[in-house]
């Protein structure tokens, strides 16, 4: 039974606080704190009305100060924090948990605020501190990077010899009915898909043009998709941690309306992440765009529809070769019905969720910095059929 800090009160931190509501036995009690406390106490009165009773606070704070943060980890005491606030919390929220002796996980990795690039250095770089005190800090346990690894480390463990090539695949067919939004925070949404796509081939990196490479995919029980290659964090570490691979590659779909109006946001400069002056104030215009766009949360009640994300994988069993496509499929309208919101928070949080179940329960342990497929994956792969993200695996694949 373990007391839990989870930082961050938007759509995934949302979903993390409902999922450890309804696991009692793990998690005893939580504090939710975030910059604007009315949000953590509006997730509060939602769990609450689900299950009356159960033990939870709520807190103001900013992450992005690490005395404050220090004062509230010794105030609440807990076994593990999660971050659920920005990537560009991250260090400062390592930082309180490495000063107050306490273990870590997000679900992406640190980004500096004035330049888009996402990389793991600024949080390996912490590998010898976390060491050194014996704490353990988890990376990037959301879906993708998270789920996407695991799966790899699954295929790795129980179907493979070597494995050569892995296509990550991300679909959504969700409809919110609006002409334009983005499904988790604006700001990090915008900043990667503007960002030039990157692959890894032969232990380099092979950059491409933004949305330049494109094809169709049939995910199933979504259908046709126009997948688009992207660079995504999760081939940082999994280019290191996959042994005899020769190519790893990420895609995402989206929509030919997603695009038209990204295109013409790029073309105005309202993407932009450098200040610029406006009626005597610096602005910066993406941060300005982000404030007129939809509250990812408010997509939550009006998005229909499903997500299919999911890794191809080939390489060789037995001495012959093998293809294998392993995903999950999840459902708008079911995730909002479970968390009140839809289904990109909802797979991002429960394996946030997950991770925090296995580092509480002692099956992931260890000292340092680790990303998700450097653990056991079994056990992980076993909770998510039962706690809301079944994954299906087809060990023929045939494209
Ligand atoms: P939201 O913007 O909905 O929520 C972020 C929350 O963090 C907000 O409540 C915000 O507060 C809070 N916050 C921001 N800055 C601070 C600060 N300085 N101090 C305290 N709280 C702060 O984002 P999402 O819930 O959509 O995403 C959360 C994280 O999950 C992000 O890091 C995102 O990159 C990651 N993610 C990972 C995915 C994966 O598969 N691995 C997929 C999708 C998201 P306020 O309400 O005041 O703005």
């Amino acid at each position: 039974m373990s007391r839990v800090l989870l930082i961050g009160a938007g759509g995934v931190g949302g979903v993390v606080a409902h999922k450890i509501s309804q696991a009692p036995e793990t998690f005893s009690s939580l504090v939710l704190a975030s910059r604007t406390k009315s949000k953590c106490d509006v997730i509060k009165a939602q769990i609450l009305k689900r299950r009356p009773g159960y033990k939870m606070e709520t807190a103001q704070v900013d992450a992005d100060n690490v005395p404050m943060l220090v004062n509230l980890i010794k105030e609440v005491q807990p076994k593990l924090v999660i971050n659920t606030a920005l990537p560009y919390q991250d260090l400062t929220i390592m930082d309180a948990c490495l000063e107050t002796g306490v273990d870590y996980l997000d679900t992406a990795n640190y980004e500096p605020p004035d330049t888009a690039k996402f990389e793991y250095k600024w949080q390996w770089a912490y590998q010898e501190r976390f060491k050194a005190k014996g704490l353990m800090a988890l990376l990037g346990c959301g879906f993708d990077p998270g789920v996407t690894n695991i799966f790899c480390a699954h295929a790795m463990k129980n179907h493979f010899d070597e494995i050569h090539n892995v296509d990550i695949i991300d679909c959504n067919a969700g409809n919110h009915g609006h002409p334009f939004a983005t499904n988790f925070n604006p700001e990090i949404n915008i900043r990667e898909v503007t960002a030039k796509g990157k692959y890894w081939e032969n232990g380099q990196w092979v950059e491409t043009e933004p949305m330049a490479i494109h094809k169709p995919f049939n995910a199933p029980e979504l259908g046709e998709m126009e997948i688009y290659l992207m660079y995504h964090e999760e081939l940082e570490s999994l280019s290191k941690n996959l042994k005899g691979l020769k190519r790893i590659r990420f895609w995402m779909s989206f929509s030919q309306n997603y695009l038209n109006h990204l295109k013409v946001l790029q073309n105005v400069g309202m993407t932009r992440i450098d200040p610029i002056e406006f009626q005597g104030q610096k602005i910066i215009p993406l941060q300005f765009l982000k404030a007129l766009l939809p509250d990812p949360a408010s997509l939550g009640p009006r998005t229909k529809g499903k997500t299919n994300i999911g890794c191809v994988i080939d390489g060789i069993k037995g001495g012959k070769p093998k293809k294998y496509y392993v995903y999950n499929v999840c459902d708008h309208e079911e995730a909002y019905k479970e968390t009140d919101n839809q289904a990109i928070s909802y797979t991002t949080g429960v394996p946030a969720f997950i991770g925090a179940m296995m580092m509480l329960q002692g099956k992931w342990k260890g000292a340092g910095v680790f990303n998700v497929e450097q653990l056991d994956p079994d056990p992980f792969m076993a909770e998510l059929l039962v706690r809301g993200l079944p994954w299906i695996e087809d060990v023929e694949y045939e494209t």
